[in-house]
């Protein structure tokens, strides 16, 4: 297993004299599918994030591996068969993390059968020989015996489909250690504060922070690449202060709620909401996830708050085709999650309008900005940019090799029944670590899976740093349940603390800021209770 010892990574960086072929800034989706086609081409690779990986969008998705059924609605063909083709290969390199989900779109209208099983039946053909299965027509019975709790008033019938679903911040891990594997070097909590330039202006390198220590690296390169989502203007501002922005920053909201709401193994999507957008309600681990919304803001953050208006938006939707009908009370978690989109020239004030593909930028510096796309299409960005890096910073030419490249964990036929199977190949290792302690054989809540182990192996091989990275982005106890992760923190914390020699006040701390932040993803208020009961797993 590749080496993710914090102190012995950044050794790697502290040589002032090694000329990097390609710097990477950000840690998302797109950061860190550049990070791994580069380094699996042979470029000496560095990709630093400011935070964790997925920190910010990455790890707030619909978590749909997709063509985008709307895309198609809007004539977008090209984009439609660029994104299935990455489903496809998206699940042939990480089929541990990646599943076939069915979707039903029920149809109240007499008109919604035939038009919807043929916008389908075109999607599935743009998919080619990576199809995921067939759309097909199907009755009112049917469709109430695959979603028990539809509303049945006015139910005509509906149509079934295929796409994609997985697990977003699990997959940026994953990619961190792939690119690892490859022969990358790549540091969380690492900001890039400033960009370094030669004589002639052109981009030479970049300085950068270790976020834990305060000490500050100069790092010389060939290339340095902007992945930064909604954070794309802040490094083009260092580039050339004054530029007009790239990005208009869209924000997206998902409730989670108990499974009971919708239960059976099939998802809903609503093509036309109320106010014309899409919706969907995703059975995701044991929960259901609903959402999104789109909300133009002006602002981004790596931490944004769910806008009221969103959030009743999402219940009174969910409540038009639900029986059970969700209250405020019934929420879990709700997230929220800032889309790069690429601005338009001109009016920028509606978003559905914004293009969704991908766009790569080369500054008169030779900063390299790429910005948009979706998670489905992140290897073919990265593939784009390192395509763009060559030719920008005079490297030697290689293919990419990412097409047939396996992602770290890829295992076929794993059991979906226990919620070890997000480890993949990883999964045996991580259970012999109950051999060191039994205690991390425990169930760390009564509501939740999760067990101790899960803790440790995050420290010592994904590259977990506090509470957070494990309850947000290693187990997703924040985005399914968040009073159970408030609950779970001060564990969690003592188990971190051990693993990395962390004092009572730094855990105390974690804690502390863990609950605030927990706070803000539930509607009520909640402190943690005095203490959690730890389960036997078995
Ligand atoms: C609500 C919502 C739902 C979505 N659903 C889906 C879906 O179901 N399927 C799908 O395919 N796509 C989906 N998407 C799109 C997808 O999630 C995004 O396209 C993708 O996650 C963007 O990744 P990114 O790496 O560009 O940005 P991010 O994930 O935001 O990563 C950028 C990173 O850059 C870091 N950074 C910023 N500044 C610096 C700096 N100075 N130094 C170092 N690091 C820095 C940030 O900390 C951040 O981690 C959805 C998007 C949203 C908002």
């Amino acid at each position: 297993m590749v080496a993710t010892n914090r102190s012995d990574i950044v050794k790697s960086i502290t040589d002032p004299n090694k000329i990097w072929d390609v710097v990477i800034v950000g840690g998302g989706a797109t950061g860190l599918g550049a990070a791994v086609d580069a380094a699996s081409r042979g470029y000496k690779t560095l990709l630093l994030e400011q935070a964790d990986f997925a920190k910010g969008t990455s790890s707030r998705s619909t978590k749909l591996v997709h063509g985008g059924v709307r895309y198609l609605a809007q004539g977008d063909i090209g984009l439609v068969r660029e994104a299935l083709h990455e489903r496809g290969l998206l699940l042939k390199n990480a089929p541990h993390l990646v599943k076939n989900e069915s979707f039903v779109i029920p149809n109240y209208e007499w008109w919604g059968g035939a038009f919807y099983t043929i916008g389908l039946t075109l999607y599935d053909l743009l998919a080619g020989k990576l199809g995921f299965g067939r759309a097909k027509h199907i009755s009112k019975k049917e469709v109430i015996s695959k979603l028990p709790t539809i509303n049945q008033k006015g139910l005509r019938g509906g149509v079934v489909y295929h796409d994609g679903q997985f697990d977003d911040s699990r997959l940026a891990v994953n990619l961190a250690q792939t690119a690892l594997e490859q022969g990358a070097t790549v540091l969380n909590y690492f900001r890039v504060v400033s960009l370094i330039k030669d004589d002639q202006q052109k981009i030479a390198g970049v300085i950068t922070t270790d976020m834990e220590t305060d000490q500050t690296y100069t790092i010389k390169c060939k290339t340095v690449i902007n992945a930064t989502g909604v954070f794309v203007d802040d490094l083009l501002q260092m580039d050339k202060p004054g530029k007009k922005p790239m990005v208009r920053p869209s924000q997206g909201v998902h409730l989670v709620l108990d499974r009971s709401f919708m239960p059976g193994e099939d998802a809903i999507m609503i093509p036309k909401t109320e106010d014309g957008r899409v919706l969907f309600a995703v059975p995701w681990h044991d929960k259901l996830v609903v959402g999104t919304t789109d909300t133009p803001l002006n602002e981004h953050s790596l931490e944004p708050r769910a806008l009221e208006e969103e959030i009743d938006f999402i219940i009174r939707t969910a409540e038009k085709y639900l029986s059970k009908a969700p209250t405020r009370h019934d929420v879990l978690s709700v997230f929220a999650g800032l889309r790069p989109l690429a601005a338009p020239e001109g009016d920028s004030s509606k978003t559905k309008e914004i293009s969704r593909s991908h766009k790569l930028l080369v500054s008169d510096s030779g900063l390299i900005t790429i910005t948009g796309g979706k998670w489905t299409t992140y290897r073919r960005m990265g593939e784009d940019t390192i395509n763009k890096a060559i030719e920008v910073g005079k490297l030697d030419p290689k293919p990419s090799m990412t097409k047939d490249l396996s992602i770290h964990g890829s295992k076929l036929n794993v059991n979906r029944d226990d919620h070890l199977y997000v480890y993949g190949s990883d999964e045996n290792a991580l259970l012999a670590l109950v051999n060191e302690n039994a205690e991390w054989g425990k169930k760390m809540h009564p509501d939740m899976p999760y067990i101790q182990a899960e803790v440790v192996w995050g420290v010592r091989h994904e590259m977990a740093r506090n509470v957070e990275d494990i309850l947000a982005r290693r187990v997703r106890s924040l985005f399914l349940n968040a009073r159970a992760a408030i609950d779970m923190a001060p564990l969690v914390a003592g188990l971190i603390a051990k693993e990395l020699n962390k004092d009572a006040a730094w855990e105390k701390e974690q804690v502390a800021s863990f609950t605030f932040l927990a706070n803000g993803y539930l509607l009520e208020p909640y402190q943690a209770s005095p203490k959690s009961s730890p389960k036997e797993r078995m």
